[in-house]
């Protein structure tokens, strides 16, 4: 594929073209990448070897009191249902009083790793008795942040072998997720070190398991809001309590109930122009640091049984500045939607919508099941990839659940006969 080399160094329409004489696109094909090029400029600008902007849907949630403020959710999200989950736990939580939450610092670790190291407990008092230079020297390389009230606190050093030391320092990246600027710190501290100490130095990058930056929500719902047809509200409540407490039991299921949460942090993240993948994989180490992987929220029964009390603590390495959020205009938009005005309050939502979407799975969960409240949504889904117009989603969605089929054949075979 020699016309593709350099595929880096072509302009846009250059590497479209480059595709056609590959005859690896048709032209229909090209015309729909030139259509969804938003913005090939910026596109350009984010990432390498850029085509297209794939777009994914944003919907608003609502119900959100969070402190007593009210705010509404932008979610960027591909999957059917997340939404109306979001605003229906949102809504039991809002008629109980809303959330209450709370942030802590915002500092992320970043790792400076010895290997080869000869004398670990030796390595590790001479790196602490060097603290007050090494964090002057990380807080040099990255003055604005220290200006801004930010930079590095503290450190500490862990021997994680006898031939394997990691130091880390804990960085204060004020409004912004920091990964940029914490690597640039680790690395003038790393340069520093390399001259001081003869042991080498493996590698020096920010750790993602942000756990000096956590948010907590919780809300407190009397029981009886969790009522369903068929089951009562004081049933449904002991039953989340039962998921819950198998959730910290067994990580199969914890798997499912933490990926609950994320379907909404991650759909704020990025609807926030955030590094989601930052965010899962902060949750998921987190989740893990009792031993066992675990679900990150917990229910419980109160008041005679007649609160059920959730709470839900995240990591959350986010930025309210820094990285797309200034280059993409949706996430200005998104931000005066939401009407936060800072990182911290960025974590309060963030925090109270994983605990709003953990809160509608699981009382569906116990009561009618998950599928039911999915199912025409994703009704809609299968009848659009058997090829319907948007107009004809509705009649094909109904005469399947008439039916009671929800694959794709039958909504193939109900648009064929619609089409006679
Ligand atoms: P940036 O590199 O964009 O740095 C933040 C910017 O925000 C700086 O230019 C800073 O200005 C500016 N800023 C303005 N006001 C403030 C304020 N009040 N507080 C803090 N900063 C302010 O982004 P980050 O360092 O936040 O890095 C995030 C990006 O890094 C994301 O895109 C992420 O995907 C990526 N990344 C993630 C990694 C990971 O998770 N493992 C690894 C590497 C990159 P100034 O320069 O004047 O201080």
């Amino acid at each position: 594929m020699t016309n593709l080399s350099k595929f880096y160094q072509k302009t846009w329409m250059q590497r479209l073209q480059a595709l056609m004489d590959q005859q690896l696109i048709s032209v229909e094909q090209r015309q729909l990448l030139e259509k969804s090029a938003t913005d090939p400029a910026v596109g350009d600008q984010q990432i390498e070897n850029y085509l297209t902007h794939y777009g994914l849907p944003e919907g608003l949630a609502f119900h959100y009191l969070i402190d007593q403020r009210r705010y509404l959710v932008p979610m960027v999200t591909e999957e059917p249902s997340v939404i109306a989950a979001s605003s229906h736990g949102a809504a039991i939580v809002e008629k109980s009083g809303g959330f209450y939450t709370k942030v802590t610092d915002h500092l992320l670790w970043g790792q400076i790793v010895f290997e080869q190291v000869a004398n670990a407990e030796k390595l590790k008092s001479l790196l602490e008795q060097q603290q007050e230079k090494l964090l002057q020297i990380a807080n040099q390389a990255h003055p604005s942040l220290q200006q801004r009230g930010g930079g590095a606190r503290y450190l500490r050093v862990r021997i994680l072998a006898s031939d394997l030391v990691s130091l880390d320092l804990a960085i204060d990246t004020q409004q912004a997720m920091g990964a940029n600027m914490v690597n640039s710190m680790l690395e003038a501290v790393a340069d520093y070190l390399r001259e001081q100490v003869s042991t080498p130095v493996l590698l020096s990058v920010l750790s993602n398991l942000a756990d000096q930056a956590l948010a907590t929500a919780v809300c407190r719902i009397p029981v009886e809001l969790l009522a369903r047809p068929q089951i009562t509200g004081q049933q449904v409540a002991q039953k989340m309590a039962a998921a819950s407490r198998l959730a910290q039991l067994d990580p199969y299921r914890a798997a499912t109930h933490n990926k609950g949460i994320m379907n909404g942090v991650d759909a704020v993240a990025i609807a926030m122009g955030n590094d989601w993948r930052a965010i899962e994989s902060a949750a998921h180490a987190f989740a893990v640091k009792k031993g066992n992987y675990r679900g990150l929220s917990q229910w419980q029964l109160k008041s005679d049984e007649s609160v059920l009390e959730g709470t839900l603590t995240l990591p959350l390495p986010v930025g309210f500045v820094g990285g797309s959020t200034k280059i993409v205009p949706l996430v200005q938009l998104n931000h005066h939607l939401t009407a936060i005005k800072s990182v911290g309050e960025l974590e309060k939502v963030m925090v109270s919508v994983g605990l709003a979407q953990n809160l509608a799975a699981l009382q569906a969960l116990v009561s009618e099941g998950i599928q039911q409240g999915h199912m025409r949504l994703q009704l809609r889904a299968t009848v659009l990839a058997a090829g319907a117009q948007p107009a004809e989603v509705a009649t094909i969605v109904t005469k399947m659940q008439q039916l009671q089929r929800t694959d794709l054949a039958t909504a193939q075979n109900l648009l064929a006969k619609e089409h006679e």
